[in-house]
């Protein structure tokens, strides 16, 4: 979504006025304007269309992943998220199921026509791990391993790339540089929460970048208020307000039995609470389009 309206400085002023947004070449609105990025993933056109990704944390067994994905296919979700490879904090929490987790996501994909959104943590698997991803997925603590970039930049697969927990505006953008340098123009951005002062929620929701990305750059941006929060109650406002902030889209954690989940058990929405949430992020994103924007000029 393009974002438009008075209180937006106009993205080139703003891009002139970012000195820092030097390097930039291929991320960055270049002066005469380069439009939005856009591209197609299965029924979806990315940067254009409202996409909602849903799924487990991660892959635990055939039946859960099916059963999820049946889920947010019902509840509205347009893509299936979840991980075959983990990348834990401790070394003896649950990794993943690596292939295994792909063949059953690629079984769920079947099922449900849902085009697959899975991360990739080592240069060496993405070669395989494309031959069941329709977008790459780089976590927030790989975010700046660059020979995980270039690889994933050579590859003809979309890449969402998630805010690293420490990063800037500046090196997040870098990185998609990276990726954009390698010839893969296809890159989705996703703001995933900052480490701050603050404790009370997993992470601080940083949603003041959406509009500044859209101000900055030509690329789709989308939220994770899941790793965002780390908090059921917070994970429905937020998403929300990501919407109101002009995202493209949501990338939200759902687990047909939450308490039971491998890994971020906190955060994973029961199949009725996604299904409930998308229905307002829906409601919103139509009168937002329909009565806010309405009259606003047209996409360049
Ligand atoms: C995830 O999406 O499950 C994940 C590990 O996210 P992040 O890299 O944002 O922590
Ligand atoms: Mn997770």
């Amino acid at each position: 979504m393009k974002l438009k309206g008075s209180f937006f400085l106009g993205k080139s002023a703003s891009a002139k006025g970012v000195n820092n947004m030097k390097n930039l070449k291929l991320v960055k609105f270049n002066d005469s304007g380069k439009k939005s990025t856009f591209f197609k993933v299965g029924n979806c056109e990315i940067g254009r269309d409202f996409i909602i990704v849903g799924g487990p944390c991660s892959v635990e067994s055939e039946e859960q992943t099916l059963l999820t994905a049946d889920a947010v296919k019902k509840g509205g979700g347009n893509m299936l998220r979840g991980g075959a490879f983990k990348p834990r904090t401790s070394p003896y929490d649950f990794q993943g199921l690596g292939l295994k987790g792909l063949k059953i996501l690629e079984k769920a994909k079947q099922k449900t026509g849902l085009p697959i959104v899975t991360e990739v943590i080592d240069p060496r698997d993405v070669s395989w791990v494309c031959e069941y991803a329709d977008i790459l997925q780089i976590g927030a603590r790989n975010m700046q391993n660059f020979s995980l970039l270039k690889e994933v930049g050579k590859s003809n697969k979309p890449v969402l790339l998630k805010r690293g927990m420490y990063s800037t505006l500046r090196e997040w953008l870098n990185c998609a540089e990276y990726i954009l340098a390698e010839g893969n123009p296809n890159v989705i951005l996703c703001e995933r929460g900052i480490r701050t002062f603050e404790t009370y929620t997993r992470n601080t929701l940083d949603l003041s970048i959406v509009p500044a990305i859209k101000e900055l750059t030509h690329l789709p941006v989308v939220v994770d208020p899941s790793h965002g929060t780390g908090k059921l109650s917070l994970i429905e406002p937020m998403s929300l307000a990501a919407v109101a902030a002009g995202a493209d889209g949501l990338i939200l954690e759902v687990h047909i039995n939450p308490k039971e989940a491998l890994s971020d058990a906190d955060q994973q929405l029961t199949p009725e609470q996604f299904a409930s949430l998308t229905e307002k992020v829906f409601k919103l994103k139509k009168f937002m389009d329909e009565t806010i924007y309405s009259e606003t000029e047209p996409e360049e």
